[in-house]
């Protein structure tokens, strides 16, 4: 029988990349795959020529010499293909991710791991928080009790595997195991499925959890949940539950670690005279003493008034940072108090101003 060209067989052309190559071959295998066509002689030739084909056009070296040469190029490397051996790489290669790489035997499949948005106060964050949420996740169906099997009946051991999970097949000089087809790595096989659950086992349902929330968490934090996400099918384990925190920014603090800050305005004359100023924290207000003369900017630390250390010991500081204002929308009677002020103060009580103008004197005579 006279060999037909590989690209041929492929259907690409001549200067197919590796990648159109690739998707080729997977299309047409997949198609007369022997477990597709269980004793069908003609797909199985068609797979054994598309594998041919594929071992000698995905490889560069084999290309050049059959570009070159035709199948006499290759022929003579290792013998050529007459056994049908051409090796499991390029099988295991394109079909381990279509086929879940067979590892599973037996046994049901791991839930998915499930996310949890949730959204706290700034407050909340600070001293934790004991909630309930409602999550959205699949639950064991109640009529079949999650076996998937239509109530009286049960699911049989697969036939085509024998309960294993997996087969073995004959690929030229190879034997060979993958998932079994059939019942998808199971073992089993549902004849009358639940109407309820289609076969799945599993139905859309809301889980109420308690959720204690620890003091100190920020934005982003994770908090896991074993084994409270989806539940695995048909015996297999749970997956995880994931709550990710997001927190509200507060009106007044914001917050750098386990420090909160706290920023205050006040006048001109309260920072130049002194004051008590009254000030708040996350447990109310407390009062403040600025001494006369504070400048804008000036941080003042309340020791303990901060953000609770997360898992740990002992808590952060508060630190008041006062801003002093700049009157604005003045009087004319202000205008002339302040013009007056200014003329009795001359350089004299602003001690950085005055530092400043010396350094300008320094710099340009
Ligand atoms: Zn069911
Ligand atoms: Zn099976």
């Amino acid at each position: 029988m006279a060999k037909r060209d590989y690209y041929e067989v492929l259907e690409v052309h001549k200067n197919a990349s590796e990648t159109e190559i690739k998707k080729a071959y997977r299309k047409l295998a997949l198609k007369c795959h022997p477990d597709k066509n269980p004793g069908d002689k003609q797909s199985e030739d068609r797979f054994k020529e598309l594998s041919e084909a594929y071992t000698v056009l995905s490889d560069g070296q084999k290309r050049a010499l059959y570009d070159q040469y035709g199948h006499a190029g290759v022929d003579q490397q290792g013998g050529g293909f007459s056994s049908g051996g051409f090796g499991s790489a390029p099988f295991e290669d394109i079909f381990g991710d279509i086929f879940g790489g067979g590892s599973r035997r037996g046994g049901g499949r791991r839930g998915d791991d499930l996310r949890y948005n949730l959204t706290i106060s700034f407050e909340e964050a600070a001293f934790g928080l004991e909630t309930k949420i409602q999550v959205p996740r699949h639950q064991p169906c109640e009529t079949c009790k999650g076996s998937g099997a239509k109530p009286g009946t049960h699911a049989e051991t697969c036939r085509t595997c024998s309960g294993n999970g997996q087969v073995r097949f004959q690929q030229g000089f190879f034997s060979m195991t993958r998932t079994c087809p059939d019942c998808n790595g199971e073992g089993k096989k549902i004849s009358e499925p639940c109407k309820d659950c289609r076969g799945s086992g599993l139905t859309r349902g809301q889980k109420t959890l308690s959720l204690k929330i620890p003091a100190g968490v920020e934005s982003g934090i994770r908090l896991k949940m074993n084994g409270e996400g989806d539940p695995g099918s048909k015996g297999g384990p749970p997956g995880d539950l994931y709550v990710v925190i997001t927190v509200k920014d507060h009106p007044i603090f914001q917050r750098e670690g386990n420090e909160l800050i706290c920023e205050i305005p006040i006048s001109f004359p309260q920072a130049s005279l002194g004051c008590e100023l009254e000030v708040p924290t996350l447990e109310g207000k407390v009062k403040l003493k600025v001494p006369a003369g504070t400048q804008s900017g000036k941080i003042f630390k309340l020791s303990g008034k901060g953000i609770p250390v997360l898992q740990g010991y002992g808590r952060g500081d508060e630190l008041v940072v006062v801003r002093v204002e700049t009157p604005t929308s003045l009087t004319t009677r202000q205008k002339e108090l302040l013009s007056e002020f200014a003329k009795e103060a001359g350089e004299d009580i602003h001690p950085m101003g005055k530092g400043f103008i010396d350094k300008v004197k320094e710099l340009f005579g």
